[in-house]
């Protein structure tokens, strides 16, 4: 089969630029094109020197039209204003879409789903093998252990630049306690604490979230019971984790039918 030509929206950013390095080297893959918001300082430069991999005669463009005609799929960590309107334009380009954005409110899912409609979107707060598989432990370990004796909290750390919170990670490692334990994340979550709050409620899923320096990102899932507590804990030291994830999403989602898919979906994990 033809390479895939990917097209990196958001090209400048911190993820933009490990995106167009690893589509660089991964096999089946190749750079189709190279998006960045109008009135960016970044419009008109090459993709593969901004990345610092050399030129690889790649523009960086705001022509969204321009950027997909010809190509197969959307690479797509940006925000989520824009990638709700990068859902829009990649169903009606018929273009795979992969979406790591994170911060996405639930009011914006929608357009997702309608997109999904029309071409295979895969979507996830995080596209790391390490992570989606932590995931499936989560709700191994919430299912097992009951609600009554042993509390869960989801301790996060990201960079200083971070703007949401608790990270993408943080709900999809919640959602899978939740789901271990049958009940809604949205209606058993404590997402901050301060103040006289008092007791623990029984049952909730705590959030707690710190900022700083350069982490790229720590999560832990702490289930603590009387006397004894388990954690399961992944530590990112690297952004290539999520590009190769995404990359590796996009080339799965070629041959499928359209649909919204998730990482586990991806990687053979969803039950
Ligand atoms: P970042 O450095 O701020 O990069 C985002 C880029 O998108 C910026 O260059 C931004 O341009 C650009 N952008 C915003 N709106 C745009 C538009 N309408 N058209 C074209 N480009 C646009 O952020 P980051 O650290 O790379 O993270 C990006 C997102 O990915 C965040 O939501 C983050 O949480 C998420 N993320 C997800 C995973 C995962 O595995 N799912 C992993 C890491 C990060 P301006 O700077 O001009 O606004």
């Amino acid at each position: 089969m033809k390479e895939m030509g990917l097209v990196v929206v958001g090209a400048a950013g911190r993820m933009g630029q490990t995106l167009i390095r690893v589509v660089h080297q991964m096999d089946g893959a190749r750079l189709a094109g190279a998006v960045e918001r109008s009135g960016s300082p970044h419009l008109g430069k090459d993709a593969g020197e901004l990345a610092g991999i050399g030129i690889l005669n790649v523009p960086i463009v705001e022509d969204v039209g321009r950027a997909f005609a010809g190509a197969d799929g959307v690479l797509d960590f940006t925000s989520p204003a824009a990638s709700v309107a990068f859902a829009g334009q990649a169903a009606e380009a018929g273009l795979v879409h992969v979406v790591g954005t994170t911060g996405i409110q639930a009011d914006q899912e929608n357009a997702f789903v309608e997109a999904a409609r029309r071409t295979p979107i895969v979507k996830s707060g995080n596209m790391s093998l390490g992570v989606n598989l932590l995931a499936v432990l989560v709700k191994q370990a919430a299912r097992a252990l009951p609600a009554a004796d042993f509390d869960i909290e989801v301790v996060e750390m990201h960079h200083r630049h971070k703007v949401d919170a608790p990270s993408g990670t943080a709900l999809l490692l919640g959602k899978a306690a939740a789901e271990g334990r049958g009940v809604d994340l949205d209606a058993n979550s404590v997402r901050s604490r301060d103040g006289h709050t008092g007791a623990r409620e029984t049952g909730t899923i705590g959030f707690a979230t710190l900022r700083g320096g350069s982490v790229v990102g720590e999560h832990s899932v702490i289930l603590a019971g009387t006397g004894e507590r388990i954690t399961l804990s992944h530590q990112a030291d690297d952004r290539t984790i999520f590009a190769r994830g995404a990359v590796a999403a996009a080339l799965w989602a070629r041959d499928k039918k359209a649909g919204l898919y998730s990482m586990l979906d991806v990687l053979g994990l969803a039950e």
